[in-house]
């Protein structure tokens, strides 16, 4: 870790764009007019540097639309020739990798799948030697920070000097408003290993659904980031990937327009000072510990449902007791007082039996 911070000349790359940097395009190229007519709009904006498109796409499922493949790259080369914008594409082995550097491709990305795979990120990294392009490294799907700076490192060990990480948010393991859960501490913390590097946000990908892009998006602002990737497709209805997520050209020059950034840029002061770091970092984890309640209730409710079934009654004094040993116990080792879980558990508790009566006494009224 201690390398990445001695790094200063990932930084030098960056200083030519006007920050912050905005790269837009689809989630993936479909046609050559997808790619041409959405780029051109793009462009028109007149703020946006790098167009991004995703030429194979790594899916959850066999089946879904897995990327047009090599032949989008020449759609890219078009889209450099006719706007001037620089191009960005998503490598995930050492084939797209050489693919990608043949085209001419300015910027090349790795994706939260593979950087979440030391062997992959080796392998591109080593067909990276020799090579002088830009790498941005997404985060990976697990909220560990380490493995995004392992993934940094491997590219920078091969001579790769210019890179830039991306924040693309991390896999909720239940279902949340958000696709992916924020965690700003994570890149909070990326930050402070690693000072000089670029950071920039994903809104697309956190949100999942355009309603909620530019309220993170002025989020990554007021965290300092260094810039934002947006998915934009001329005509999302039809977008063969990511649909939900996508906005329009139109849409995105209103979203940059309504952003608000913020003045400090001094390089010391940037990505906010340590005090509003922390208090970040405070946000992120109530955000998510409201949300983990919320969970809890839900799953309350399902057992109220389940006991008003089968006739059981709400309070089970047993599996209370055991619930109030077992977290007390737990919170010993976690450093908090037995008090303090107490009481928490007891609010906790009391929520829990009052939403179980909702649920068992509209069962009842209708049976
Ligand atoms: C993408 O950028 O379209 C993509 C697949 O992103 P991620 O790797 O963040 O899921
Ligand atoms: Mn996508």
């Amino acid at each position: 870790m201690a390398k990445l911070k001695n790094i200063s000349q990932i930084n030098n790359w960056f200083e030519n764009f006007t920050e912050p940097l905005i790269i837009a395009g689809p989630c993936s190229a479909e046609t050559e007019k997808q790619v041409i007519d959405t780029a051109k709009q793009i462009a028109a904006i007149g703020k946006v540097s790098v167009f991004r498109s995703g030429i194979w796409k790594p899916r959850t499922r066999p089946g879904n639309f897995e990327g047009i493949g090599e032949v989008g790259l020449k759609w890219l080369q078009q889209v450099k020739a006719e706007t001037g914008l620089l191009t960005a594409v998503e490598v995930a082995n050492a084939q797209h990798l050489e693919q990608a550097i043949k085209a001419d491709v300015d910027i090349l990305w790795i994706g939260a799948r593979t950087t979440s795979n030391p062997f992959s990120v080796q392998e591109l990294a080593d067909r990276l030697k020799g090579y002088d392009k830009p790498i941005m490294v997404k985060n990976p799907i697990n909220p560990d920070v380490q493995l995004w700076v392992g993934a940094l490192e491997r590219f920078h060990k091969a001579g790769v000097n210019m890179l830039a990480a991306i924040h693309r948010g991390f896999y909720p393991f239940e279902a949340t408003t958000l696709r992916n859960i924020p965690k700003w501490e994570i890149p909070i913390e990326l930050k402070s290993i690693c000072h000089d590097l670029p950071i920039i946000c994903d809104p697309s990908h956190i949100a999942g659904n355009t309603e909620y892009i530019p309220e993170i998006a002025q989020k990554a602002m007021d965290l300092n980031m260094n810039g934002l990737m947006i998915e934009t497709h001329y005509d999302p209805l039809v977008a063969l990937s990511d649909m939900n997520q996508q906005v329009t050209p139109s849409e995105l020059n209103k979203l940059l327009n309504k952003l608000v950034f913020r003045s400090i840029s001094a390089k010391d002061e940037d990505f906010t000072s340590i005090l509003e770091t922390l208090r970040d970092q405070i946000d992120s984890i109530d955000q998510q510990m409201l949300e983990l309640l919320s969970q809890r209730m839900s799953v309350v409710e399902d057992i109220g449902k389940y006991k008003s079934k089968n006739d059981v009654t709400i309070l089970q004094l047993r599996r209370w007791e055991k619930i109030m040993s077992t977290r007390i116990k737990l919170g010993k080792k976690l450093g908090l007082t037995e008090d303090f879980v107490k009481k928490l558990l007891q609010l906790v508790h009391k929520e829990s039996i009052q939403r179980q009566t909702e649920v068992m006494n509209k069962i009842s009224s209708k049976k």
